[in-house]
């Protein structure tokens, strides 16, 4: 792609950093703030710096978050006994959407993927156990997507938390396998909450 202006190439550079963008989308957006009044873009960009800068990760579950404690984890209306363990915001999200859950989260960061690199200790899986451990956790719902590596990282959790007095259940799989949570509509993913199995049985059936 030939520019004639270097200070659009290395915008149309960056923004094509993006995924899902490619070169002519990037084009197209350029154009589209260059027509905008100048303090448009200054607000895209100042949002961008600062939610870059500012923002935190919950404590407590590890939810993308602008405070220390996210407002679900801050919530005394929610049911703290009852820990839903997903993958990443966009798990939690999709799930605050169905408005079917009434529990906290456990945002584990990723799932366990050697061929990624990535083993337990870049998760946050330890710190899941010891909040389990000091003994205010009554339920932990697995709900990664059921793909190989789900499946890998809600064994590998499971064998650590099997001998304590807490119920251990699987989100329903409404959701086909291989799925990823944030595509199933809002009513098969509360159902499939609502619907959770005992984790032990989900193993037999495979
Ligand atoms: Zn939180």
């Amino acid at each position: 792609m030939e520019f004639s202006s270097k200070l659009i190439e290395k915008a149309v550079n960056e923004m094509a950093q993006l995924p899902g963008i490619g070169k002519r989308t990037a084009l197209r957006l350029v154009l589209h703030i260059l027509k905008q009044p100048k303090e448009q873009a200054a607000f895209l960009a100042q949002a961008l710096v600062t939610m870059r800068e500012e923002i935190k990760y919950c404590n407590s579950c590890h939810n993308i978050s602008d405070s220390e404690v996210c407002e679900i984890c801050a919530n005394p209306g929610r049911n703290h006994q009852i820990i839903c363990v997903v993958e990443d915001i966009r798990d939690v999200m999709a799930i605050e959407n169905t408005g079917q859950f009434r529990g906290i989260y456990h945002v584990l960061g990723g799932k366990i993927s050697p061929i990624d690199g990535v083993g337990p200790s870049q998760l946050t899986i330890s710190k899941l156990v010891e909040k389990v451990k000091l003994g205010q956790v009554k339920e932990i719902i697995f709900a990664l997507s059921s793909t190989m590596e789900g499946d890998t990282t809600n064994f590998y959790i499971y064998k650590q938390i099997a001998d304590l007095p807490i119920v251990v259940s699987t989100i329903a799989r409404g959701i086909a396998v291989g799925d990823e949570l944030e595509y199933a509509d809002e009513v098969t993913l509360g159902r499939s909450i609502l619907q959770r199995v005992p984790f032990e049985k989900s193993l037999k059936n495979n």
